[in-house]
């Protein structure tokens, strides 16, 4: 389909002409979190000035870009660079794991959500969490804003942060911001928005480096090159060991298991809802 251009009114300054054009708007399913309660789940005016992108139409509603997928307006799926004209229905929505869209187009060539992370610095105990359960999630102490989009945009992962501010950023185009500010409730969020819960692969990655876990065989050659880092209280009783791949870290299921279990079984849990 074609679009039709903004008509301009002759005869007037382009001051005078800013927010005097509105469209029509609906934000769909997560992405009304973003907005004021009187603006959630139902269409609404919004200024558009000329000249303007979809794209920062959409980010002047506080909406982060990269929480979006597609954008339909007057029922045709455009880019992010489109630019409406006054009186369009723009659709926006967030990522579909389930919906069928096959026939419209996406804003990425790729689908946003390949399940691998950057993570911001404030979310440390999250990346633990996100490899405890088999994802990638890259995490380092001494990322600022700027390594962490950079990581995140060269590696083609979803860069998660509670920072809106970032998350404008032109560069990026896969993130998701957190809401919860409770690493379980993150966790949990995270697997929802996302539906993980068929990825999920408990104890395939190391916690620390999130490098991948390989079984040592108890009485195996490898194992034996290794068993002098086992404590003699944990060989005496422990048979089952992983090593990772990254970092060399040699892994078993001691007390501290439990904990690991419960965070596990309540994702689990939350997959049957
Ligand atoms: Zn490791």
């Amino acid at each position: 389909m074609r679009f039709r251009k903004p008509t301009r009114p002759s005869g007037r300054s382009e001051d005078s002409r800013r927010g005097s054009y509105t469209v029509t708007i609906r934000f769909y399913e997560e992405l009304n979190y973003f907005l004021p309660e009187s603006k959630q789940k139902q269409s609404f005016e919004a200024p558009l000035y000329p000249g303007q992108s979809v794209k920062d139409l959409i980010e002047s509603l506080n909406v982060p870009h990269v929480e979006v997928d597609l954008i339909l307006v007057n029922g045709v799926s455009v880019d992010f660079s489109f630019q409406p004209s006054p009186g369009d229905y723009i659709s926006v929505y967030p990522v579909f794991e389930s919906l069928n869209i096959e026939n419209v187009t996406r804003l990425r060539p790729f689908p946003l959500r390949t399940p691998a992370f950057a993570l911001d610095v404030h979310l440390g105990k999250l990346a633990r969490y996100l490899r405890l359960l088999g994802f990638r999630a890259e995490y380092r102490k001494n990322w600022d804003d700027a390594d962490l989009v950079s990581y995140g945009v060269d590696n083609l992962l979803i860069v998660l942060t509670r920072d809106r501010g970032l998350l404008k950023r032109k560069v990026l185009d896969r993130g998701m911001f957190v809401f919860s500010t409770d690493p379980e409730e993150q966790l949990r969020e995270i697997c929802r928005r996302l539906d993980l819960y068929s990825l999920v692969r408990p104890y395939s990655r190391c916690l620390s480096c999130g490098g991948k876990l390989t079984v040592l065989e108890y009485g195996s050659v490898e194992f034996d090159s290794v068993k002098d880092k086992i404590p003699p209280g944990v060989i005496s009783w422990c048979r089952e060991y992983s090593l990772c791949t990254g970092c060399g870290k040699l892994f078993w299921k001691g007390s501290h298991i439990r904990n690991l279990d419960r965070i596990i079984r309540l994702i689990q849990a939350d997959s049957l809802l």
